[in-house]
């Protein structure tokens, strides 16, 4: 292994004291995540009730389960007022408008706080082809608009929108592909390569992803093959890494060994990981290995294992943190301070859901990080299955207060109204 900075252990144990080795940095970055003030300055007092009100709905766990089995048909049906129910609240919580024409508003309003904006179509589960080219023509739609915007510096995809997950299943399983199905993975190769070659063209990023370990490694693939296409003297495109599956820290070290051998640059978002229960469930039914960490500890551990190893290698893999954790986004900017490295550099990238965590996202922009906000858009039906996602993350089933209600709460205090 040649270049790679701070060496990074292999296994299990190693991680856990690469991780205390980061604790021990003494750097102080000018930042303070518990300031409600400049977390929710960009909210009128109306709006922050508004939010509060949703937050304390969403923390009761029976009513999003509810929700979710009730809700989703009643929008596929398009029975009346539901559209409208879930337009005007948790979609205006979490998402940035129906079209891009409509996402303008909430861009505007981020970048007046120094917050910039990750463009996602939300289309996930498609299955034919017309839905996979509507998705890849949206998302290049997406990409022109951020060309011309100085505040949209990604655009996201989910590759699950422009291939069926039974072909991405099929082709990680190694079994030899049908006639058709190898005709369909070329089209697949064909839109993603018009993706990333429009977002070269258009000085935009863009990023892929990560979905559940048994269609992982055909994404990784594909990502792989646009990454050395692209990222030779920039980088266009980003694979994701979800840092709590065991075998990810590894991977993200032979990746950046293999962009090296190959001469591109990695693009690597890291994220904690959305899939776990299916991930374990299904390992358990099928009596392979789980791939996840045992625990939370060893997820937090391998996370910012994988953080400190892109920061040591800056100049040729641009991160993006994408987490919620606040831990992990002080070890970033608490690196960038101690070892004095440019707080704009465009390989120093956080970034937090739109609707969440606004302590982090604002306070981290107002200190001067390069920080975005992921805002998906779309017509509500497409984006139900993210916002169930939000949901459950925001409900609590032991009825604790979610960490965003405390937050809300806490500002409606210091406002006191
Ligand atoms: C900008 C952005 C983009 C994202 N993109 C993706 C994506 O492409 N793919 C994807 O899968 N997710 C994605 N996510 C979601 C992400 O994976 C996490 O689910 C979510 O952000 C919560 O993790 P956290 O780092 O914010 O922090 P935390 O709240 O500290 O961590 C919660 C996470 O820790 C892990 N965890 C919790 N309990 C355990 C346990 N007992 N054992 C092991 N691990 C545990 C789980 O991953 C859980 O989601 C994205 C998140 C953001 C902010």
């Amino acid at each position: 292994m040649k270049n790679l900075g701070k060496p990074v252990p292999k296994d299990l144990d190693k991680h856990k004291e690469l991780a205390k080795a980061i604790t021990g940095l003494s750097g102080s970055p000018d930042l303070d995540f518990q300031n409600t003030e400049i977390a929710f300055s960009h909210l009128s007092d109306a709006e922050l009730k508004r939010s509060c009100r949703l937050f304390g709905l969403m923390n009761r766990h029976w009513l999003v389960g509810l929700g979710a089995k009730i809700g989703v048909p009643a929008i596929k049906l398009k029975l009346p007022f539901v559209e409208s129910v879930v337009k005007n609240t948790i979609f205006h919580q979490f998402c940035g408008g129906t079209t891009l024409l409509e996402t303008q508003e909430t861009i505007d309003k981020l970048k007046e706080k120094n917050v910039l904006t990750i463009l996602d179509y939300g289309a996930e589960g498609k299955e034919s082809e017309e839905e996979y080219n509507i998705t890849m023509n949206e998302t290049i739609r997406a990409i022109q608009f951020a060309g011309k915007s100085d505040a949209v510096p990604v655009v996201s995809s989910k590759m699950t929108g422009l291939v069926s997950n039974a072909l991405l299943e099929k082709l990680q399983s190694g079994e030899k592909l049908t006639s058709a199905e190898r005709r369909d993975y070329r089209s697949l190769l064909k839109r993603i390569d018009a993706i990333c070659y429009n977002a070269s063209i258009n000085n935009t990023a863009i990023f892929f992803d990560a979905e559940e370990s048994w269609i992982q490694d055909s994404i990784d693939h594909v990502v792989t093959i646009m990454m050395r296409r692209y990222n030779k003297k920039k980088v266009v495109v980003y694979n994701t890494l979800q840092m709590y599956r065991t075998d990810r820290l590894q991977y993200l070290i032979d990746s950046f060994e293999l962009a090296e051998k190959r001469g591109y640059l990695l693009g690597a978002k890291l994220v904690r990981g959305a899939y776990m229960e299916k991930e374990r469930e299904r390992a358990a039914e099928m009596g392979y290995p789980s791939p996840i960490h045992p625990n939370k500890t060893a997820t937090d551990e391998a996370y910012d294992a994988g953080i400190q190893f892109c920061l040591s290698n800056y100049e040729k893999i641009a991160l993006c943190n994408a987490s919620h954790n606040e831990k992990s986004n002080w070890l970033m900017a608490q690196f960038i301070a101690e070892k004095k490295l440019p707080k704009s550099h465009p390989h120093l990238n956080f970034s937090q859901l739109y609707g969440m965590s606004d302590n982090i996202t604002f306070n981290l922009a107002y200190a001067g990080y390069n920080v975005a906000k992921y805002v998906p858009y779309g017509p509500i039906a497409e984006v139900v299955p993210y916002l169930i996602r939000r949901a459950e993350e925001n409900s609590s089933v032991t009825g604790d207060m979610s960490r965003e209600f405390k937050l809300v709460q806490k500002e409606i205090k210091r406002r006191g109204i």
